[in-house]
């Protein structure tokens, strides 16, 4: 009988989790294993606010793939998809095309501008590894560049960003730690420095717990970060961004600012758009046992699915956590697939969430507790190198991990 072809889509959370899983419990004369990423190299999504910032390296936030993956097994292909035809079962990638048995689509998310004029020209946004690097080069050339300047433009000091989501939380945090070195390293007068969150919603991190909230706009505050609550961003234009402050036509402010990241909200990859498969802004609703409504040979997993939490009726926020867990479920199930078993459904094991406010500091609820300070920053750092783990053992954790522990 020929050997099936298990064709994975990306090597963020939840591909790799996939394909790690995978080589684990077949054989190599059981499956070919294909793996195909836009780069040599997994990055840790939920590190980038770091690069970003320049708190850490992009080589520090990641790994090759080739140092996880047994190439006995998976045949790894560095290439671009370009085109994913569901009905025909072909994949097109800027190196040819593939096809499959079954596949896994886990091309992850893709910064949401909802549409507002501007964001896409103007705005630098969070979305990977090559992106968060210039958003830290675009801050120090404007760090750089102010102080060489005859007529100083202040404005260029002016750091907007878009959102009081987790990322944006996350990014000011270090951002707070990161604008003391560059005034240093740059001979800028701190106080020349704006470093302003505008947020859509009434409050910062809508819908997380008050008192933790509360803690993080004042640890925030104390490092020199403003808050706009409730005043959406509007447009962006070269200069800066438009927000609305009021009811009216024209309760319109403009703030004028050298850069502005956007990091208000998330969706999944375009391609999902033009794939056949039925979906909302690029995540598609998948059935419990992760396999795409009609399709049965496709998973979709990661932040390119979408899940219904039935007891809030909500869909689960995209996240690392939920990721790496269908990336188990769905290795299982192909293997079940294979061996003509029926399916089981994916049920996430919600842990908590932790928001770090730079690297020595954070707030959480983990396992229904509470924590903020060093306690939940350390907690922060036990999930990411868990992560770690849990794909490349002990090796990769070591390698990669973070022991910076105060
Ligand atoms: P990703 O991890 O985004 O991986 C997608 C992969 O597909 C990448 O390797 C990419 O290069 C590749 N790819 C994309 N397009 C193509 C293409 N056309 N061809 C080939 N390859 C392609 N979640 C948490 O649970 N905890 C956190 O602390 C947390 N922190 C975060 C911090 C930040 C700053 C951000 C932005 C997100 C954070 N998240 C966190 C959310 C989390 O990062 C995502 O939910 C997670 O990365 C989704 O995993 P994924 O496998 O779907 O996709
Ligand atoms: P999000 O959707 O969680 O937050 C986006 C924020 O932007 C919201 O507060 C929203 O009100 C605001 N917003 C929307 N439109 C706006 C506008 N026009 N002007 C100003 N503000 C606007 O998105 P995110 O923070 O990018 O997070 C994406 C996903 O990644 C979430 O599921 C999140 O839980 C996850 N994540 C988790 C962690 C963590 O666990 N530590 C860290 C980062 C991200």
């Amino acid at each position: 009988m020929k050997r099936p072809t298990i064709l994975v889509l990306g090597a963020g959370y939840g591909g790799l989790m996939t394909v790690v899983n995978l080589q684990k419990s077949l054989g190599a004369d059981e499956a070919d294993i294909v793996l195909i990423n836009k780069n040599d190299y997994h990055y840790e999504s939920t590190w980038l606010h770091e690069a970003a910032a320049g708190t850490l390296t992009p080589e520090q936030v990641r790994y090759d793939i080739a140092s996880v993956i047994n190439s006995n097994k998976v045949k790894f292909i560095e290439a671009e998809v370009t085109g994913i035809d569901v009905e025909a079962k072909n994949v097109k990638t800027n190196l040819g095309s593939h096809t499959y048995d079954y596949l896994v689509i886990a091309l992850g998310f893709e910064g949401e501008t909802f549409g507002i004029k501007g964001l896409d020209q103007y705005a630098l946004s969070i979305a990977n590894v090559k992106a968060a690097r210039q958003i830290r080069d675009h801050m120090e050339y404007q760090f750089a560049t102010w102080s060489t300047e005859e007529v100083k433009d202040d404005s260029r000091l002016t750091i907007i960003v878009g959102g009081a989501g987790f990322t944006g939380i996350e990014y000011l945090g270090e951002l707070g730690n990161r604008v003391p070195e560059l005034c240093k390293e740059y001979d800028v007068p701190a106080k020349k420095v704006r470093i302003l969150c505008v947020e859509a919603a009434p409050m910062v991190l809508p819908g997380f717990d008050p008192e933790l909230v509360e803690y993080a706009v004042r640890q925030l505050g104390a490092k020199g970060v403003e808050f706009s609550i409730g005043t959406p961003v509007v447009e962006a234009t070269a200069e800066g961004v438009m927000i609305k402050t009021g009811e009216g036509e024209d309760d319109i402010e403009f703030i004028k600012a050298g850069t502005v990241v956007w990091a208000a909200g998330v969706r999944g990859n375009r391609l999902i758009e033009e794939s056949g498969i039925e979906n909302m802004r690029a995540r598609v609703k998948v059935n419990k046992d992760l396999r795409a409504p009609g399709f049965d040979n496709v998973f979709v997993i990661g932040d390119c699915s979408l899940m219904i939490n039935e007891a809030i009726n909500r869909p689960y926020p995209p996240t690392a956590q939920i990721a790496m867990q269908q990336g188990d479920v769905c290795a299982k199930n192909i293997i079940s697939l294979i061996q003509g078993k029926p399916t089981m459904e994916f049920v996430p094991d919600l842990k908590g969430s932790v928001c770090s406010l730079g690297d020595d500091d954070a707030i959480g609820v983990v396992f229904d507790k509470k924590l903020t300070g060093k306690k939940a920053s350390f907690m922060k750092k036990m999930i990411d190198n868990r992560a770690l783990f849990m794909v490349g053992g002990v090796g990769l954790t070591i390698k990669k991990g973070k022991f910076n522990i105060l």
